[in-house]
């Protein structure tokens, strides 16, 4: 699933090849989760946007200028902008530009979801309308991250992929941001001091992610059609029964809260 660097990627692709361009005809999949993409139909893309794992397209229009269409990539999600419209199964919503391009939305397992809304009017979207602060907000500080985690007894992995205490982790980040900070994954309770080292392994490890366009697992691919190479860099996620980088223990695996997590029984105690 494509999380904060890779849409962070897709973001600063995207913005320079939509911006400005007016969108004058849209085709979405029947369902409910892609069928408002029409909706967009009319409107001028004033800027790309994120927040946590969602893309946030302004639109402006003569007669409307406070409509955003919001993009979350799901498992298998991706954008591409082409001259031809695409001839693809699997795309779920195609937007045609005024100077005859194309930008589609590609999703084979259909947990992706594109939605025209009034600005900022996220109720419609529970994880959005509650996501926490933004990683790299210098209002988010170690004392205020800590308090946050405190308000919950969910084991640490889980809140952190919940996006309530900090906005933009999925599986990758968080597994290499536990590890990184010597946090063991079903911990329910991080005090003050493992609290400030993990929000600043979080920031490490997704300003790394970034600066590396990202991590290509599978599906996920950029604008460009390129593919991110953040993937070599991993430390631990998808590297159980290897060795630790730091103490060279055989990395374990197993599956907390139904998601799958790698960690170092040695490094990572509770
Ligand atoms: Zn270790």
């Amino acid at each position: 699933m494509p999380e904060l660097p890779e849409v962070e990627s897709i973001r600063g692709q995207l913005e320079p090849l939509i911006r400005g361009f007016r969108i004058v005809g849209a085709n979405a999949h029947p369902s409910v989760k892609f069928s408002s993409a029409v909706d967009a139909i009319g409107h001028v893309v004033t800027g790309v946007e994120r927040r946590g794992k969602y893309l946030l397209v302004g639109l402006d229009s003569d007669w409307d200028d406070r409509r955003e269409l919001i993009i979350h990539l799901g498992m298998t999600g991706g954008l591409q902008v082409d001259d031809q419209p695409p001839r693809d199964p699997h795309c779920r919503a195609r937007w045609d530009l005024d100077d005859g391009r194309h930008l589609w939305f590609r999703d084979i397992r259909r947990f992706g979801r594109v939605v025209v809304l009034n600005r900022g009017d996220h109720q419609s979207l529970p994880t959005l309308h509650a996501m926490g602060p933004e990683p790299f907000d210098p209002r988010l500080n170690p004392r205020n991250f800590y308090r946050s985690l405190t308000s919950t007894r969910q084991r640490i992995k889980t809140s952190l992929l919940s996006q309530r205490h900090v906005a933009g982790l999925g599986n990758i980040y968080t597994d290499e941001a536990l590890w990184r900070s010597r946090i063991n994954p079903v911990s329910r309770r991080v005090g003050p001091e493992r609290a400030s080292r993990l929000l600043g392994a979080i920031r490490n490890v997704l300003a790394e992610a970034i600066s590396h366009g990202g991590t290509t697992l599978r599906d996920f691919r950029t604008p460009d059609g390129g593919q991110g190479r953040n993937q070599d860099r991993l430390d631990c996620y998808g590297r159980a029964g290897q060795p630790c980088p730091t103490c060279s223990a055989i990395l374990a695996r197993r599956i907390i809260d139904q998601r799958s997590t790698t960690w170092c029984p040695t490094c990572q105690i509770r």
